[in-house]
């Protein structure tokens, strides 16, 4: 009896020691660059195209209350790409994961790529190709050109864009240490300054990021 008790409670700890080990892996918690770049701190980001006549609006920033022109919080970045133009890396990392979701609606498949740079801050590229089927969705991950565990520099391609209706975008997204913060930060000078160029093409009196 003794001995059953014994080994369960090994195998008890046996499980909840994968399962930690796990969840610390999915957290980052052992991630390493390994030297392929700089990965103390985000301040060299770059945007997601490779010419500003790839995009075709800007409707939102970043903001973390109504207040602001588009009026609703947004802790993301839009970029409306034009339809089979080329995504490229923000920034260098590993591809973490590559996430589906299904909602509701006519925006009803996401797929997201999330890409780590390093142990406490993740970029997530959401494809919205707004759609209501299932084939579009698969088409654009068919058109992704990385899968997980591949490294990528900034300015890599990561996938041309499936537009299948005037309101697709990607939702670019930062998390640092679990929070969302205005990505001016992380952008540098010339990155900065690209986005601003974008945003002014169509709303030249609007800012990055509203509080
Ligand atoms: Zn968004």
């Amino acid at each position: 009896m003794k001995k059953a008790l014994i080994i369960i409670l090994l195998i008890v700890i046996v499980i909840v020691g994968l399962f930690s080990t796990y969840l610390l892996y999915k957290l980052g918690f052992f991630f390493s660059a390994e030297g392929r770049y700089d990965d103390t701190n985000l301040n060299y980001m770059n945007v997601l195209f490779e010419n500003k006549s790839d995009i075709n609006a800007f409707n939102e920033g970043y903001s973390e209350s109504a207040s602001c022109p588009w009026g609703f919080e947004h802790n993301g970045l839009d970029y409306f790409f034009n339809n089979g133009s080329n995504v490229i890396a923000a920034a260098p990392g590993q591809i973490w994961e590559i996430e589906n979701h299904e909602g509701e609606g006519n925006n009803k498949y996401h797929v997201r790529i999330w890409i780590r740079f390093n142990k406490s801050t993740v970029l997530g590229y959401n494809f919205e190709p707004w759609t209501t089927k299932e084939a579009d969705k698969n088409k654009q991950i068919s058109m992704f050109k990385v899968k997980v565990g591949d490294w990528v520099q900034e300015g890599d391609v990561i996938a041309e864009f499936l537009q299948c209706n005037e309101s697709a975008h990607i939702h670019f997204d930062i998390i640092e240490n679990e929070n969302r913060y205005c990505p001016k930060k992380y952008f540098s000078p010339d990155g900065y300054n690209l986005i601003m160029e974008l945003i002014h093409v169509y709303h030249p009196t609007w800012k990055l990021c509203y509080s």
